[in-house]
């Protein structure tokens, strides 16, 4: 592995930070932590990016994209979350995209991928049911073929931005075999369609970003399926392996680091500044080392990815375990830096005001620190538990 300082990369990162410079309006809101951006931002930052030849920073040329190495789509995500742009609408550009790039048929790439680029059409990922999480391959929602329909019945759990999302990517049963991955397809299907019911369920930071979705007789084209009919699984694996650089969420940490740094001189405890007090420099300087191994592995994989190695998938778990402990641990450490202000609880982001009455401390880095705190309890959960990326190490490193 090459350590030296690529400068080729250092151009790269400051034509970032021109086109930044250049395509972020001053009068929109600067995102301060990694949630997804409120629907109206996200889409007005992608319509920017795609007036501008950036619409799908994380695809190759041939599929309209950037054509970027990993390494500067990296480089892409950490220069935007330090700019504070709203985010992108992940489940359309890393999940549904890149299948509908290499498994759609033309009308399928017709219909889909120009409102990807536009951000005129959000997604969402009807995977998980009720008992169906880590053994996704056990899911129960059936899809019974009617003329040239199928009909979905059936429950997914879990569903993130349901709430928001314009169409949805969804695993469905159409066969009976005994092998449980064999007969699961992969529609597409529009969130209007009659039928679909998406409740809220509000998590543990106090948001909305998780629903559940009902299917009662949803009739949807057979033209929406994905690939064949009862080989969805070959498309669910691709999908999720489709990338491992990402997994550790670098730009996150980052901003972990510059507020708890921006804290250390600032905050007080007891007539002292943090920065003054053994134990939480010690505590700083552990998690800063965390840190730089991180961005060492996760310039790794990067390497391995670009080169299609095999053994980025077990490098990639490992990176998710620590990089979503790591997350746990830093968002933690700042709730606790910063005392009695940390404990305060933020409004949802999404929701279109801050309630009224609502107390506010005065150090602008205590805002929604909490929530997110709460929120990054799920990372080592989504994405494939730690117990789950475990086991998928120990599989193919020791086969087994
Ligand atoms: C914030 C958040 C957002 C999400 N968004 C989406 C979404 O948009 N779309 C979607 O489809 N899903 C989504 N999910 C669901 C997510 O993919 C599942 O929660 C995850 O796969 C775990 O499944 P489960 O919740 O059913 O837990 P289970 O699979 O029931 O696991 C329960 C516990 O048992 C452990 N366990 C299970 N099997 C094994 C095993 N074989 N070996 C060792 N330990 C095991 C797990 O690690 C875990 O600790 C989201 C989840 C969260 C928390």
């Amino acid at each position: 592995m090459n350590f030296q300082p690529d400068s080729n990369l250092d151009s790269f990162r400051q034509e970032v930070r021109l086109f930044l410079g250049r395509n972020l309006p001053a009068d929109m809101p600067r995102r301060k932590d990694g949630m997804r951006s409120p629907r109206a931002e996200l889409v007005r930052w992608q319509r920017i990016l795609n007036a501008n030849g950036w619409g799908a920073p994380y695809w190759t040329k041939e599929h309209g994209g950037t054509g970027w190495s990993v390494a500067q789509r990296l480089v892409f995500d950490e220069e935007c979350a330090a700019a504070g742009t709203p985010s992108l609408d992940a489940f359309a550009h890393k999940l549904v995209g890149p299948v509908i790039n290499y498994f759609a048929t033309p009308e399928q790439k017709a219909e889909h991928l120009a409102p990807i680029f536009n951000g005129d059409r959000l997604w969402c990922q009807g995977f998980s049911e009720p008992g169906s999480g880590s053994d996704l391959a056990s899911l129960r929602t059936r899809a019974e073929r009617d003329g040239d329909h199928y009909v979905v019945n059936g429950q997914k759990i879990w569903t993130s931005y349901a709430h928001q999302a314009d169409w949805i990517f969804l695993l469905v049963r159409t066969g009976n075999e005994t092998k449980k991955q064999a007969g699961i397809s992969f529609l597409l299907v529009d969130m209007k369609t009659p039928g679909i019911t998406v409740r809220p369920i509000i998590s543990i930071d106090g948001c909305h970003h998780l629903n559940e979705t009902f299917f009662d007789n949803v009739r949807v084209p057979v033209g929406n399926l994905v690939g064949t009919e009862g080989e969805g699984w070959k498309l669910t694996k691709f999908l999720l392996n489709n990338e491992h650089a990402t997994t550790a969420d670098l730009p996150t940490l980052r901003r972990f680091h510059r507020q708890l740094q921006a804290l250390a001189g600032t905050a007080r405890a007891c007539g002292v500044t943090l920065a003054e007090r053994h134990e939480f420099l010690l505590r700083l300087a552990r998690y800063e080392a965390e840190l730089k191994a991180i961005t060492v592995m996760v310039q790794r994989v990067a390497e391995m990815e670009q080169d299609h190695s095999p053994a980025a998938h077990a490098m990639g778990s490992m990176l998710k375990i620590r990089g979503t402990e790591l997350q746990q641990k830093m968002s933690e450490f700042l709730v606790e830096s910063l005392g009695d202000h940390g404990a305060v609880s933020y409004p949802d982001p999404h929701a279109q005001q801050a309630p009224t009455g609502a107390t506010l401390p005065p150090q602008e880095t205590a805002q929604g620190v909490a929530t997110e705190m709460f929120f990054r309890r799920a990372t080592t959960i989504y994405g494939g538990t730690s117990e789950i990326q475990r086991s998928i190490i120990a599989r193919t490193l020791f086969h087994f």
